[in-house]
């Protein structure tokens, strides 16, 4: 498999690696796509669009000739609220299920879009179970579509999309996924999880730059959704349509962003597509997580739940301790790391995706001990209270 795994270089310019969910560090190779001007109604464009494309639609393995592939102008949350808008009739009622910020968002946008929901808020990071699933849907006969979040980045946790698949469709209903920050890493195979349609983005496990996100659904879908949209500029079906048609985006397209973003599809052809990039991010996390656990952080979630995503860590317990402080120092040594996004307690969280291997993710762990050093913390424990918070999970 090495010989599929091309080296990762460190970034030319000198510039601090981006352990964020994205925007994200991207290879030179990426970068320089991004020279050439395009038009957008020229035949080289349309064909780079059409490669495009068919390459995310292939990426869905077996079971991906039902579906199409829509681009849609923006950054992910265009695409969240293009495909909640397209698919939910406007007489439908969606159950969305929420742990964490996106969730919440999806929520928010139906408040937007004027159309029904149910929310099951699970709180900061509780997993939305199948049981539970079933059983709300087993209550209201009204719900028609289920709104699923796989993983959800402002935790880090992966949801268990594969289970709540299976009571949304025992209980013959539609399941929509926001597969953000996973796809391209994570599986969402078509013939192993049902979902009639999935959107994610530019700027996240594929790590081209940010610009334009994407929504694969079922031609069936694609075709009922005429008339549903609230929205010109986000119509899924209308830009299916037109793009179908002409080869062409209907609006001004981020030439640039696509160029990028086909040279960074083919570069995750050559690691070995969704495996191979899964089993680097894997790996980056597994060895970032053990080496900041061996300086007495510890994460959130547990291992069964934690994403080779993004990982949240508690702030140590220790006075000294100031995060804004801890993200200079690790900047003035390379590395960007995130806020955390937990209402209970203090966290940041600490992205393994990106062009990053274990190498990098081994001076991130010397980068914290010296910064802890710098800090004169002595030790990264947590608080009593975030250990108490965590139980919850186990519980
Ligand atoms: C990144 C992300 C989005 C989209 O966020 P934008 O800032 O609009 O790109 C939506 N959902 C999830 C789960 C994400 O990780």
């Amino acid at each position: 498999m090495n010989a599929h795994n091309p080296r990762i270089e460190p970034p030319r310019l000198g510039e601090p690696y981006l352990l964020t969910p994205g925007p994200l560090t991207t290879s030179y190779a990426v970068k320089e796509a991004m020279l050439v001007d395009w038009g957008s109604w020229d035949g080289d464009f349309r064909a780079m669009t059409r490669e495009m494309r068919d390459r995310l639609i292939a990426l869905l393995g077996d079971g991906s000739d039902a579906f199409d592939c829509v681009p849609m102008q923006g950054s992910g949350t265009f695409s969240v609220e293009a495909m909640l808008a397209s698919f939910i009739p406007k007489d439908g009622k969606a159950l969305v299920l929420a742990n964490g910020a996106y969730g919440l968002r999806a929520a928010q946008t139906l408040d937007y879009l004027g159309r029904d929901y149910q929310l099951l808020d699970k709180g900061d990071y509780l997993p939305p179970r199948g049981d539970e699933v079933a059983q709300i849907l087993a209550t209201d006969p009204a719900i028609s579509h289920v709104v699923a979040i796989h993983c959800e980045t402002s935790s880090g946790i992966l949801n268990p999309v594969e289970e709540i698949s299976e009571a949304v469709y025992a209980a013959g209903r539609k399941l929509l996924v926001d597969s953000m920050s996973a796809f391209g890493a994570i599986p969402l195979e078509a013939s192993k999880i049902r979902y009639e349609a999935m959107v994610s983005s530019a700027n996240k496990c594929i790590e081209g730059v940010p610009g334009f996100g994407f929504i694969l659904a079922r031609n069936s879908e694609l075709e009922a959704a005429k008339g549903n949209s609230h929205s010109l500029s986000l119509d899924v079906h209308a830009q299916w349509a037109h793009m179908n048609k002409t080869g062409q985006w209907r609006f001004t397209p981020p030439t640039h962003v696509v160029a990028a973003f086909l040279e960074a599809l083919r570069a995750h052809e050559a690691e070995g597509g969704v495996t191979g990039r899964g089993r680097r991010y894997i790996r980056n996390r597994d060895v970032m997580v053990s080496g900041m656990r061996e300086l007495g952080f510890e994460t959130l979630l547990d291992n069964r739940w934690l994403s080779p995503i993004i990982v949240t860590f508690f702030c140590p317990a220790d006075p000294n301790f100031v995060f804004s402080r801890f993200y200079e120092l690790m900047k003035d040594k390379g590395f960007i790391i995130y806020p955390g996004k937990l209402t209970m307690v203090d966290s940041f969280r600490v992205g393994c995706i990106g062009q990053m291997d274990e190498h990098v993710m081994r001076q991130v762990v010397v980068a914290a001990r010296d910064s802890l050093r710098e800090m004169d913390v002595a030790a990264a424990t947590p608080p009593e209270a975030a250990l108490q918070e965590r139980a919850k999970l186990a519980s």
